[in-house]
Formats: structure tokens, sequence, C-alpha cells
């Protein structure tokens, strides 16, 4: 049974989540197949002219999964494993999360399968430009709205918007994680940690752990695991083990995080820092705390580690980082999972505000912005919560009921079925 699981592609095991939502539901047969399937799939070639004159050719997607909200809107990622089913289970989950939020859009995706850590700048400048430009037609800031994920930042996000706006004239709301200077918004940059922050406060308080003190390990230490580590840091939360892809390190009296990060700047590993024992991104994920923050890559914890986990409370910084199996094992082992689509969810909720400051040509203060990412997560954790008290569901389960539900909703009114 778990290594039939195992098996399943990422998109795969995100339609169970959904399976097992829709059937609470009750929705009917057509309208589950219109919610599993991407309304819209693009795969384009992206030739890109190498530093030494070699041309590379590498596979670029860009997956609409849902639209019935409102434009469709995700990030998009550059890691060897973006493949097509990687890049669908995504678009997904973006369909699924900005529907738990409310923000008003549909879900969508993007990847180029590619190593960026092997690229130079100018070879990332050039293989942006092609990917935006295969792309360009399925994009306006009403109908699709990329973003950063994995392997992408607000550097790449500055030349899509140039790219495209060389075709269509200047467009800043066409994506949005840009950089402040070219039309970003103040604290997009920092959003997913803090909100990856703000959902863990909410939660201990309901589990009643007190986050003074409270020993937190966090696997991957890119935009998201840096910033929830600062901020849970300050506020008083004790890091007692952090990890980026070469390796980590664990310190059970806690580390000093603003000195990794320092490091970072330095262009300074994590495993590096000296104050701690190394450990391997696996032994991490094993090592007795009380939350445990995946905040890499899917799949780390799966149906193979998941009876070896020892935390009270899994908060999904990453996307899918349980597997289906895995998640099964936990809930029967009695772990709290506070799922992705909620815990994530900080990032594309700016991206929200990125996008109307744009059509609005104004610019909001970053108090403005974080009050009100604030006032967006607690009332999406508040909606998830209540529904985990009054039915006795799980957290995922929950989520996935509020988010499915607003879409079937959306599609039933727009009269499609
Ligand atoms: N890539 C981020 C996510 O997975 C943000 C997407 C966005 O801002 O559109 O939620």
């Amino acid at each position: 049974m778990a290594i039939a699981i195992q098996e399943l592609t990422p998109f795969q095991e995100v339609n169970l989540f959904l399976d097992d939502s829709a059937d609470r539901l009750g929705l009917s047969d057509g309208l589950r197949e219109m919610l599993r399937q991407p309304w819209r799939e693009l795969k384009v070639q992206v030739p890109v002219r190498m530093d030494d004159g070699r041309v590379e050719v590498f596979s670029g997607y860009r997956i609409q999964h849902n639209g019935a909200r409102g434009p469709y809107k995700g990030g998009v990622r550059y890691h060897p494993q973006a493949d097509a089913e990687e890049v669908r289970a995504l678009a997904s989950l973006m369909t699924w999360k900005n529907a738990l939020v409310n923000v008003p859009f549909g879900g969508a995706k993007g990847g180029v399968q590619c190593d960026p850590r092997q690229l130079s700048e100018s070879e990332l400048n050039r293989l942006t430009r092609r990917y935006t430009l295969n792309i360009s037609h399925l994009l306006a800031p009403n109908r699709d709205i990329p973003a950063p994920d994995m392997g992408t930042n607000a550097q790449t996000m500055a030349w899509m918007m140039d790219a495209y706006g060389q075709i269509h004239g200047h467009s800043p709301a066409i994506v949005t994680g840009k950089p402040v200077e070219l039309g970003g918004s103040l604290g997009r940059e920092a959003a997913t940690g803090r909100g990856v922050a703000f959902i863990l406060q909410e939660a201990a308080t309901d589990l009643s752990m007190d986050m003074d003190g409270i020993r937190i390990v966090i696997q991957g230490y890119g935009n998201v695991g840096s910033w929830a580590a600062q901020i849970l840091h300050d506020s008083g939360c004790r890091i007692i083990a952090l990890s980026d892809v070469a390796g980590g390190i664990y310190n059970p009296k806690g580390l000093d995080v603003s000195r990794i990060a320092e490091n970072k700047i330095a262009g300074i590993g994590v495993s590096e820092y000296l104050d701690g024992e190394k450990v391997t991104n696996a032994e991490l994920l094993e090592l007795e705390c009380d939350v445990l923050i995946p905040a890499a890559i899917d799949n780390v914890i799966n149906a193979e580690n998941a009876s070896r986990i020892k935390t009270k409370l899994i908060a999904e910084a990453a996307n899918h980082p349980v597997t289906f199996g895995a998640d099964q094992i936990l809930n029967d082992r009695g772990i709290t999972i506070l799922p992705d689509i909620l815990v994530n969810a900080g990032g594309v909720t700016v991206s929200y505000f990125e996008w109307t400051q744009n059509l609005q040509e104004f610019r909001w203060e970053e108090e403005r912005v974080n009050d009100e990412l604030r006032k967006v997560m607690s009332k999406a954790y508040q909606a998830v919560h209540e529904k985990v008290a009054s039915q006795g569901i799980n957290y995922r389960q929950a989520a996935f009921d509020i988010g499915v539900g607003r879409v079937a909703r959306a599609v039933n009114l727009r009269g499609f079925v």
C-alpha cells in the first residue's frame, strides 16, 4: 500500500486530497472532473544561447488550472524536477490556496526544467526572456499573472515584465514579486515567511502551545525559510535546526539566526555555522521538536520516514512537502499538520496587494501591507479552525473543503455546468 502510494505523481496526490474533499462536499462527477483537470496547458521549447556559444534547449510550462474565480495566478519555478506533473500539482494547489484566502484569482503555475544554480546571470536573463515570449499570449493583467517560486526571484520578475512590456507596453501588473523600484510591493519578499509566522501564532494559541521558547526545526533556507526563521526567532521562538541544500545545523539550545542570515549574505552556507552539530537534511526532519517547518521542496515527508518524525505540529511552508501516504500515517500518530494552502498563502496574498497597487498606480506603506496580510491570514485560519472544531476533520481537510467549495460555487454561478 505504502509503496503504491509513493509511486503516484505529485498531481495525482493533490487530486487525492481533492477527491476526499469532493466526497464530503457531495460534488457531482462532472464537476469533480472539471476541478481535477487543468483548464489549459502550454508546453514550450526554451532555447538558450549559453555563454560558451552552445544552444541548450529547456522545456517550459504554463499550466492554468482553474479560472472560475478570477485571472490565473501563481509562480514560476526553475528546478530540475519542474516537469508537467509537478507544475500541474502546483497549479492545482494555487487554485485551492487562492480560494481559501479569498483573493480574486484562479490558480496557475509555470516552470522551466533547469538547474538555475548551474546558469550564469546572463543565461538566466536570456532563458527568462525566451520563456516569457513563448507564453506571453496567455498572459495579461486580467488573464494570468506570474510570480516568483523556487529558483526565481524579484530579478526574474523584472526580466519577465521587461520582455512582456517590449510587446505590450509598460505593464507592471503582469507579474508580482517585482523589485520595489519597478512597482513591487513593500513587504512582498518577506510575506510568505511572515504568513507562516502568523498562522503558527494562531494555531499555537488554539493548541495551547506557548510560543515563547518553542523548539522549531526548519528545512530550507531560501526566501520562505529564511524569513520565517528570522521572524519566529524575533518573536521569541527557539530555532533549534536549520538547513539549506548542502545540509543543516542543530543546536538544542537555539541557533543565532541573525548570524546565519549574515553568513548567507556573505555566501556561507547554513551548515558552515560553527555553534552546533552538523546534520543531513534527512536527519534534520527526524529531530525531536515542537514544530517542524518543511520550507524546501515537495515529498520530503513520505511513507518511508513519516513514522520517525518526532514533532507535535507540522507547518507546511513548502508546497506539498507531505505525501498523501505520509499524511495518513501522521494523522494516525496524532501529529497536527497545518496545510500548505493555508500556511504559505502569505506570498500570493501580498501578490494580490501588489497587483491592486499596480492597477491603481498607487503605493501602500509596508505597515499597511503587513496589517492587511495579518487580517487575510487570520480570517482564513479562523474559518479552517472553526471547521476542524465543529466537524472533527483535520486542518488539511477543512482547508480543502473551504477552497474547493468556493471554486465549485463559482463554477456553478458562471453556469458552466
Ligand atoms: N509561488 C508562490 C506560491 O506558491 C506565490 C505565488 C504568487 O504570488 O502568485 O504561493
